[in-house]
């Protein structure tokens, strides 16, 4: 890509680029100038020139993006509802996916003082997230200790109070919760070769894999959730592709009040469960 000090000209020519290189998101170029000039994207339209500088440092980002560098890795952030999550190669990049199931949960929530868990909390962005809007106590949890150092950093940066506990799944968890969300990891092993560039050669595998059929997480938290929960408590899972139906399999032994919803593409991507009260008839 040449250098370019006219913006909108800039944006149009790393757009072909990006186009080229088979990069899907083509907004990607003006999030990436934006960061450059430091403004966001609508703030692009009041600047008409940049500096030869900057220009060359957006040739330099849009190669970088051209070369499957997920955009996170070269602004160096992901901006997840109203909190800021820093790139970090040992934590999954906050997704547009997850935004959705914390928005969820956040509604429900509707300013209760209630006590949530996220397992497998990585970067720790559901629970930071939760932990920002509401007035609820947030417990994070993972069972990498490299993670939770980050999440704690995420969380002071962001300004909330969060509990971390370092556990695989359930083993190390004190107490009880109203709530427990997981975006546990769900590709199948043998997917994990075949993800996109951006995904595979920048996420850590360790939140990908879900073993051979990718539901081994599901059955773990499933099982033991009941045990964590309050009575009335509810579970909220993010999913991969085509594993609702196994997954509220699943859930149908102890949960009841199970919701399916949908992604923006259209996918089934998130499980709403409350879990069984026993002694009801
Ligand atoms: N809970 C974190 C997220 O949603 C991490 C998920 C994971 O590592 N699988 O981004």
């Amino acid at each position: 890509m040449e250098l370019e000090l006219r913006v909108k000209e800039a944006i149009k020519l790393a757009k072909e680029n990006l186009k080229n290189a088979g990069i899907k998101n083509m907004q990607d170029a003006e999030f990436i100038l934006a960061n450059i000039l430091n403004t966001d994207t609508a703030g692009l339209n009041s600047i008409e020139f940049m500096s030869k500088k900057e220009a060359k440092r957006f040739v330099k980002d849009i190669k970088a993006r051209c070369k499957h560098c997920p955009l996170d890795k070269i602004i160096g952030y992901t901006d997840f509802l109203s909190i800021r999550i820093p790139f970090d190669k040992n934590t999954l990049s906050p997704r547009q996916e997850t935004e959705i199931l914390t928005e969820k949960i956040i509604k429900d929530i509707k300013g209760k003082k209630l006590t949530v868990l996220d397992l497998c909390s990585g970067s720790g962005c559901i629970g930071i997230a939760i932990a920002k809007a509401t007035p609820v106590s947030v417990t994070l949890s993972d069972i990498s200790k490299k993670a939770n150092k980050i999440a704690k950093k995420n969380a002071e940066l962001n300004g909330v109070e969060v509990a971390i506990l370092t556990s695989d799944l359930f083993d190390n968890i004190p107490t009880k919760f109203d709530i427990i969300v997981s975006n546990p990891p769900y590709i199948k092993r043998r997917d994990l070769e075949v993800l996109e560039i951006e995904v595979r050669d920048f996420d850590p595998r360790l939140a990908l894999d879900g073993g051979d059929d990718g539901l081994d997480f599901y059955r773990d938290i499933i099982a033991k959730a009941p045990e964590y929960l309050n009575n009335g408590g509810k579970l909220y899972l993010e999913i991969g592709i085509e594993q609702s139906k196994d997954v509220v399999k699943l859930l149908n032994k102890d949960f009841e009040d199970i919701v399916v919803e949908k992604d923006y593409n259209g996918i089934d991507r998130y499980i709403i469960a409350k879990k069984r009260d026993k002694n009801a008839k």
